[in-house]
């Protein structure tokens, strides 16, 4: 399939064109335009539907999990990955959600051997700057604790939150796994969620706080996150997006970031947090990085 890729040299423009058989509802998006750049459009109704397909990868999960259980109660004690593999990971969920939303993630990677660690963001529906503020203070906090450099796996929004920290703060990060994250296009999602985006935005003019406000959707602080999660990232920090085509709620060509080493799965944007063979591939990628920076422990410091 052939599309035509966002032009990273290009400057921002608010000009707006998409393709109307592709596109619903573009007049209720309450997102700057720059957020969907040419060539990106919202899934269609009929694509929200294939994100039903949660259902059998939750399924998936639990049937997994009984398998695991049940190979762990059969495993030796002594023979079970007891020690914590590498760099620490750091969770961080997507738009609306909250760190329960990747909870199940975080256990099977504990499973595996990982350290997991939970944001903080109980529901992510604030200003995207503040999150950005906040995951940097977490990723501080992390990487005191544990004298090391930390793994970031971001859902959707949560992986664009993370790459934008990445570029401040090489120094904190060592690996950003995104799970559908429309890095080249945020406002190429489905008309349900610009009509939460339209409510946060409501409410916030009516004085509820900590809420998105007008200026995190279309004004100076929206296109700031939007340069931040396209910057260039600094040498030494593994980058992966894995996207889906069957992703319902965003524009899957908008999550394949030309820097990421790209992996493709077939799972719904929802299903992409719980999908064991999902985390199977971040799994395999967060070892991988961990494994490359243990031999650097091994030299110096102790893990
Ligand atoms: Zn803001």
């Amino acid at each position: 399939m052939s599309y035509r890729t966002w032009d990273m040299s290009r400057p921002i423009t608010a000009k707006v064109s998409v393709r109307r058989r592709n596109v619903d509802h573009v007049s209720t998006n309450p997102l700057a335009g720059f957020l969907l750049p040419e060539g990106f459009a919202a899934p269609r109704t009929a694509a929200v539907l294939r994100e039903g397909s949660a259902v059998v990868e939750i399924g998936r999960f639990a049937l997994r999990a009984a398998g695991d259980r049940r190979v762990r109660r059969e495993t030796p004690y002594a023979a079970r990955a007891g020690s914590r593999l590498g760099d620490p990971v750091l969770l961080v969920p997507g738009f609306l959600a909250g760190d329960g939303s990747l909870a199940l993630m975080a256990r099977a990677l504990r499973g595996q051997g990982f350290r997991t660690y939970r944001s903080h963001i109980h529901a992510n529906v604030g200003c995207t700057l503040n999150a950005a503020a906040q995951l940097e203070a977490r990723l501080e906090s992390i990487s005191i604790r544990r004298g090391t450099r930390v793994q970031v796996v971001g859902h959707s929004l949560g992986g664009m939150l993370a790459r934008g920290v990445a570029v401040r703060r090489p120094d904190l990060v060592s690996n950003v796994v995104t799970l559908g994250s429309p890095m080249l296009a945020p406002g190429a999602h489905h008309r349900s969620l610009s009509a939460s985006v339209e409510m946060l935005v409501r409410l916030s003019k009516a004085g509820v706080p900590g809420l998105m406000a007008e200026d995190c959707v279309a004004g100076a602080c929206a296109r700031q996150s939007f340069e931040e999660c396209r910057a260039p990232l600094p040498a030494g920090i593994g980058f992966t997006a894995v996207y889906s085509r069957r992703d319902g709620i965003v524009d899957w060509r908008a999550c394949i970031d030309p820097a990421a080493q790209q992996v493709e799965v077939t799972a719904s944007h929802l299903g992409m947090a719980f999908d064991p063979r999902v985390i199977d591939r971040v799994g395999d990628n967060l070892l991988r990085t961990s494994s490359a920076s243990a031999v650097e422990v091994d030299r110096g410091k102790s893990a």
